[in-house]
């Protein structure tokens, strides 16, 4: 069974009974198999999981899609049920609060910003996006305070973004990249989606080609990398991609002479939708 709660006071009395091992999978809802990978996860390693749904209005500029994000709360619960079943001695907690108020309670004067990480390319092109992401967890982790908090690379920026400001703000808090699930095409699942038109879906396969054939180009050979510089600069003709970049998986640098491990980062633009991936590829 799925305990489910709405307001924080509940959650904090709630969290205060419990004394396990705690793990934590922040969510915006609309669920699918990538964000029940992470529960499953979860669930693996700790005795009481935080699930959170919340579709955070902080990290959606003013033209983009919060009143149309697709809210899918009866489906969501019967989902994390489904998988709550597999193991019935831990604790899966439901965390969704009835009013943005549960969350931010005051038009708060502090944002957290990760600086430098949050304005370059998703930041760049979604200015605050990342201020609000960060500042969301932030309270989130504040509410729940897990042992180990669990994100999806899938969002690899945002994944770098969090494990920044832990470390910076010395949170004790482990942060967990989990695999991205994919359709059998390639097509990375995402709650966007289904906004896409079938003829879309076929379409936005583009962009998995794209990162797999950079990543065989790259593939233990650092020499390859102005080759593949080339590559991206030829698919960069097309203007429907809103970037599509390689970075040291680390440290997000543009230089690679040191790398060990580099990620190509991406969105492709298809129609009104923007598809987001990434790949990482070993290069020693
Ligand atoms: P969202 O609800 O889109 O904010 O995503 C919540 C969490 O699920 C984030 O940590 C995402 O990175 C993760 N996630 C979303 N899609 C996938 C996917 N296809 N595979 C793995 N994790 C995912």
């Amino acid at each position: 069974m799925v305990e489910i709660f709405n307001t924080r006071k509940d959650l904090l009395q709630r969290r205060a009974e419990i004394q396990t091992s705690t793990g934590f999978v922040p969510t915006m809802g609309n669920l699918h198999d990538g964000h029940l990978s992470l529960l499953e996860k979860a669930l693996n390693e700790h005795e009481t999981v935080f699930f959170s749904i919340f579709v955070n209005p902080k990290q959606f500029g003013p033209n983009e899609d919060f009143s149309r994000y697709p809210r899918t709360f009866e489906a969501d619960v019967e989902k994390l049920q489904s998988v709550a079943k597999k193991f019935p001695n831990k604790k899966v907690i439901l965390f969704t609060p009835r009013a943005e108020t549960e969350i931010f309670p005051h038009e708060e004067n502090q944002m957290i910003s990760v600086h430098k990480l949050s304005t370059e390319l998703e930041g760049k092109i979604r200015p605050g996006h990342f201020d609000g992401v960060a500042t969301v967890v932030y309270r989130l982790f504040e509410l729940i305070r897990p042992q180990t908090a669990y994100f999806g690379l899938k969002d690899y920026q945002q994944y770098m973004v969090i494990k920044q400001m832990v470390k910076d703000l010395v949170l004790p808090i482990k942060i967990q990249g989990m695999p991205i699930i994919r359709e059998t095409s390639g097509l990375a699942l995402s709650s966007r989606n289904q906004y896409l038109s079938p003829e879309q879906k076929k379409a936005s396969l583009l962009l998995f080609e794209t990162l797999s054939e950079l990543k065989e180009i790259l593939k233990n050979q650092k020499s390859e990398i102005p080759k593949v510089q080339k590559k991206i600069d030829e698919k960069l003709q097309d203007k429907d991609w809103d970037y599509l970049e390689m970075r040291d998986s680390e440290t997000f640098s543009r230089e690679l002479s040191k790398s060990k491990n580099i990620s190509f980062l991406a969105v492709y633009r298809m129609g009104t939708t923007r598809l987001l991936d990434n790949m990482q590829v070993e290069v020693e």
